[in-house]
C-alpha cells in the first residue's frame, strides 16, 4: 500500500483511451467512446475478482456509503453500530445519512468486538457497519450472525481490505452491501474512487439509480430515461475509472508484496524474541491484505517510547493511532461537539447523543498499546533490511 507507489505505463495507456476518445462520461456516447467503457469494464472485474454478483464503481469510498446505507433503506432517525476506531468517513455518512452512530467496543481484531456489539442493540437499531481496519478482518461470520438473527443490515466498510479474505471468502462479499475506496493512499487507487458491491440484484439496481439523480439507465438517449426515484450524483469519470482498471490489474502483485515485506518484518520481530511485543489477532493469515503490521506493547507510555524511538531512527510510516486525530475517537472533537457546516438531523432528534461523554475502555486500552507500520511496495531489499535492523534493535532494547 498504497497503489500510487507503482503508477506506470498501464495507467498511462487506460487515460490515453479515454482522452482519445474525447468520452469522458461513463454512461452513453456509445459511437464516440469507440468501445471503452472503463467503469463498467472495472465494475466487471472487481466483481469476479471477489466473487460478487453486483459492483457499483462511484466517486469515493465516502459516497459508496452513502450510497449502501440509501439503497439498504438506512436513513433517518435509525442507529447504525459502529466501531471507534476507523478513518471518520464512516461516522460522517452515517450522520449525513440522517442516522446515529452508536459506537461499540474493538477487540484485539482491532475491528468490532461482536459481543459489544450484541449490548448496544437497541430496538432503534437498523445496521450494523463493520470496518475491516488496516487491511484484515473483522470478526465478520459472528457479526454477520448476530445481524441475521436480529433482522439487522449488514454493511461492510471494506475501504481499507481490498483483496482481503477469511477463510476463502472475500471481505465485501458478507454483508447485504460493501464498499471500497479507491482514494490516492488507498490499496489500489483511482485518484478518487469508490464502489459498493452487492450480490443483490435489487439492491443493486438501486445504487444505479440512486448514485445518478434517479436515471433507470436503460435507453441510449438520457433525455429519454425515466427516473425511479430522487437521488444524487456520486458518478466516476471515466478518467478515473481508467486509473482504478490499471490498478486493479496490479492487486495480485501489489498483495504479494506486501505480504513478503510485512512476513518479513513480523518474523524478525517474532525472532527478537521479546515478550513486550506481541501482535494483532488477524483470524486467516493467509486472507491479510498486509498493508499494515499492526502490534502491541504492554502499556501506553511503552507503546509512546517506541513510536518516538522509531521517529527519531527514522523508521517512516509508523502510527500511533491513540495520539493521532484522524483514526480514533479519542481526538475527534468535531464529532464530539457534532459541529457540522449541515444541519445535521441527529440534532433534531429528541435524544441526541452526547458523543462527549464517549466511554470505551476496552478500545481505550487496546489502541494506547497500538502501533501500526504501513507496508510499502517500493522498498528495496536493502531498505526492507535496514528497517528491520533499526525495528529490531528498538524492540530488543525494551
Ligand atoms: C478511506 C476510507 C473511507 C473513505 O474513502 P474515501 O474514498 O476517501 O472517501 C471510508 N472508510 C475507511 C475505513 C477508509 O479508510
Amino acid at each position: 500500500m498504497p497503489g500510487f507507489e507503482i503508477f506506470g505505463n498501464e495507467e498511462r495507456k487506460e487515460v490515453e483511451d479515454v482522452l482519445d476518445t474525447g468520452t469522458l462520461f461513463r454512461y452513453g456516447f456509445d459511437q464516440a467512446r469507440k468501445g471503452h467503457w472503463k467503469a463498467k469494464t472495472f465494475e466487471a472485474e472487481l466483481a469476479k475478482r471477489i466473487g460478487a454478483d453486483y459492483c457499483y464503481l462511484c466517486s469515493s469510498g465516502t459516497s459508496a456509503l452513502s450510497i449502501a446505507l440509501a439503497s439498504c433503506g438506512v436513513g433517518a432517525g435509525d442507529e447504525v453500530i459502529v466501531p471507534p476506531f476507523t478513518f471518520i468517513a464512516t461516522i460522517e455518512a452515517v450522520l449525513n445519512a440522517g442516522c446515529v452512530p452508536v459506537f461499540a467496543e474493538i477487540d484485539e481484531t482491532l475491528c468490532l468486538d461482536p459481543e459489544a456489539v450484541k449490548a448496544v442493540i437497541t430496538p432503534r437499531t437498523k445496521a450494523v457497519l463493520p470496518v475491516h481496519m488496516c487491511g484484515a478482518m473483522a470478526r465478520i461470520n459472528e457479526i454477520k450472525d448476530i445481524c441475521d438473527k436480529k433482522g439487522l443490515v449488514l454493511i461492510e466498510d471494506a475501504c481499507q481490505a481490498i483483496g482481503a479474505s477469511l477463510d476463502g471468502r472475500y471481505l465485501g462479499t458478507f454483508g447485504q452491501m460493501s464498499c471500497f475506496s479507491f482514494d490516492p493512499v488507498k490499496t489500489i487507487t483511482c485518484g478518487e474512487g469508490g464502489a459498493v458491491v452487492t450480490n443483490n440484484k435489487d439492491l443493486y439496481a438501486t445504487a444505479c439509480a440512486y448514485a445518478d439523480h434517479g436515471h433507470d439507465h436503460t435507453g441510449n438517449d438520457r433525455g429519454l430515461e425515466g427516473h425511479l426515484i430522487l437521488g444524487a450524483n456520486f458518478r466516476i469519470s471515466e478518467l478515473n475509472a481508467a486509473v482504478g482498471l490499471a490498478q486493479l490489474r496490479k492487486l495480485d502483485s501489489i498483495l504479494e508484496k506486501q505480504r513478503s515485506h510485512k512476513k518479513a518484518i513480523k518474523e524478525a520481530l517474532v525472532e527478537t524474541g521479546s515478550t513486550k511485543i506481541s501482535f494483532r489477532k488477524i483470524l486467516d493469515e493467509k486472507g491479510d491484505s498486509a498493508t499494515f503490521l499492526s502490534f502491541f506493547l504492554p502499556d501506553k507510555s511503552v507503546a509512546r517510547k517506541v513510536a518516538k524511538d522509531f521517529g527519531l531512527a527514522g523508521v517512516d510510516s509508523c502510527f500511533y493511532w491513540y495520539d493521532n486525530n484522524w483514526h480514533y475517537v479519542r481526538q475527534w472533537d468535531h464529532l464530539k461537539k457534532l459541529k457540522s457546516a449541515a444541519k445535521l438531523p441527529i440534532k433534531l432528534f429528541e435524544q441526541t447523543p452526547d458523543y462527549k461523554k464517549i466511554d470505551l475502555p476496552q478500545s481505550d486500552q487496546i489502541i494506547s498499546r497500538t502501533i501500526s507500520m504501513l507496508i510499502k511496495l517500493s522498498w528495496t531489499e536493502e531498505e526492507l533490511a535496514r528497517r528491520i535492523e533499526k525495528i529490531a534493535g528498538i524492540i530488543s532494547a525494551l
